[in-house]
């Protein structure tokens, strides 16, 4: 989410002449879009900010705004915490952004807008066109989020749960594929009740139309609240070409008397029962998750009930985070909290648990034949150098289920190295690690061009 609130404030700073650069030390303006989901992010807020002292001492006209979550939730106070600072803006000021920075360069002013509402504001500048190199794009369809889960900031940092008009989510995809973009992630805190609220079309109707959108070849999105994923989401695996053969379904924690106080609404019977709906409906889905661990009140055996969740389920890949306190949510006043020593044995046991079904997962996969969407170069690749078109070169790419492959592009394959991005190309794997696969191109299409062809799951 924060990616897509960077790139529209990026866009609306072109209006005032902006350009981006990679440079730091060459900023006329530097804007800092901040989390504060946990703890450890908004630290690493502050100790940014403080590092950008010695540039404004430089230079006195460097302007430094800071956005997104820890603006909305510290608001004025970081003004007075960093001295150097000019700007504070909220979740819901982007809009507003340009003529803040206008009112700086003209008044040489500081400004603080936290201001809320319950709308979304359209920026005026969505209407213009995109100039994007890349393949794949995120695009929020709501913000905000209405189920207040006991540990958690965001419905005080980002608002009221707010979905946007589908005709502006579908305008603003059209113009994406325009532009080159083939595939779009959808966001919102739970999409599931998208549109809900508002009476506007429900998510699996959304997804419906976008999957009609010419020219774009795959759909994703997240999250995915566990208790609203519905029997019509869960059919839109099997009906929907576009839609990419994965979710996101944060668990949070396997004992039901902790995802109580948590107050996630479900259970883990409810939990393994739409993720066995989900495996007979699309059998080759990838499940991937989110655990917190060391919750307030969380003993050995709820913890236990986690890793034996996992053990159940063998998710594709997870996230795990310590419980961290966070200011007003409710969780941070509940007592038996667990020592910091616990949580970090517990989440080393999580992922050390985890790193087995993955690599496991991925090992399945060697042998197969993959339809991987090309996203540029590999890694290794853009280190050694740009490839010209009679070279065979590095690439990577994503698979249905979200796994990324690095792969060679072999003779065989008609197209060169030009042309590669943005395809969907068939990949045979021969190597898998804990988190990529690599493989060799296998000199064909796959069936449909982006459409049927990703269920192609050939050995
Ligand atoms: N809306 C999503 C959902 O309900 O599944 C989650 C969004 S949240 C931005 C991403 C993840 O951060 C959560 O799923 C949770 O695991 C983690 N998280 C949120 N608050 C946390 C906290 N106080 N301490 C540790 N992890 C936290
Ligand atoms: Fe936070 Fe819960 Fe909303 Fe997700 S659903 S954003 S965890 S309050």
């Amino acid at each position: 989410m924060n990616v897509y609130d960077s790139e529209q404030i990026a866009k609306g700073l072109e209006f005032l002449q902006y350009e981006m650069t990679p440079f730091l030390e060459k900023a006329d303006l530097i804007i800092v879009n901040t989390c504060a989901i946990r703890e450890k992010a908004e630290q690493k807020v502050f100790s940014f900010l403080g590092r950008l002292a010695g540039l404004k001492k430089k230079r006195p006209d460097l302007i430094i705004g800071v956005g997104g979550c820890v603006a909305q939730q510290e608001g004025a106070k970081i003004l007075e915490r960093v001295p150097h600072l000019d700007l504070v803006f909220g979740t819901h000021a982007i809009n507003r952004l340009p003529n803040a920075i206008q009112a700086i360069l003209t008044k040489k002013c500081r400004i603080v807008d936290t201001q809320m509402s319950d709308q979304i504001k359209e920026m005026d500048f969505s209407a213009n066109g995109y100039d994007t190199k890349e393949v794949s794009r995120f695009v929020t369809i709501m913000q905000g989020c209405d189920n207040y889960c006991t540990y958690c900031v965001v419905p005080y940092v980002r608002g009221r749960e707010t979905s946007r008009d589908p005709e502006k989510i579908i305008s603003e995809i059209r113009r994406l594929v325009q532009s080159g973009v083939r595939e779009v992630t959808l966001l919102g805190q739970n999409v599931n009740s998208y549109g809900m609220k508002e009476g506007l079309l429900t998510f699996p109707e959304l997804l419906r139309h976008i999957n009609d959108i010419d020219g774009l070849l795959r759909i994703r999105f997240t999250t995915s609240h566990p208790k609203d994923l519905s029997q019509d989401l869960i059919h839109s695996f099997k009906d929907l070409d576009k839609l990419c053969h994965h979710i996101h379904l944060p668990i949070q924690s396997g004992s039901n008397r902790i995802l109580k106080r948590m107050n996630r609404k479900y259970t883990r019977e409810i939990y393994l029962e739409k993720v066995d709906k989900l495996r007979n409906t699309c059998s080759d889905i990838a499940i991937t998750s989110d655990i917190i661990v060391g919750f307030p009140g969380e003993k050995r055996t709820d913890f236990q009930e986690t890793l034996d969740l996992i053990r159940t389920v063998e998710f594709d890949g997870l996230f795990a985070f310590k419980y961290s306190d966070r200011p007003n949510a409710s969780a941070a006043r509940f007592s038996d909290k667990i020592p910091e020593d616990e949580k970090k044995k517990r989440l080393q046991q999580v992922l050390d648990l985890q790193e087995q079904f993955t690599t496991r997962k991925n090992k399945t996969l060697t042998g197969s034949t993959q339809s991987v969407l090309v996203e540029g170069f590999s890694k290794k690749q853009n280190q050694i150098n740009k490839p010209n078109s009679s070279q065979n070169a590095q690439w990577t790419g994503r698979t249905s289920t979200n796994k990324i492959v690095n792969f060679y592009n072999s003779d065989d394959l008609k197209a060169g190295n030009e042309n590669m991005m943005g395809r969907l190309v068939n990949i045979k794997i021969l190597q898998a690690f804990s988190h990529s696969l690599w493989g060799k191109t296998n000199g064909k299409e796959p069936g449909c061009f982006g459409l049927r062809g990703e269920k192609s799951y050939v050995a």
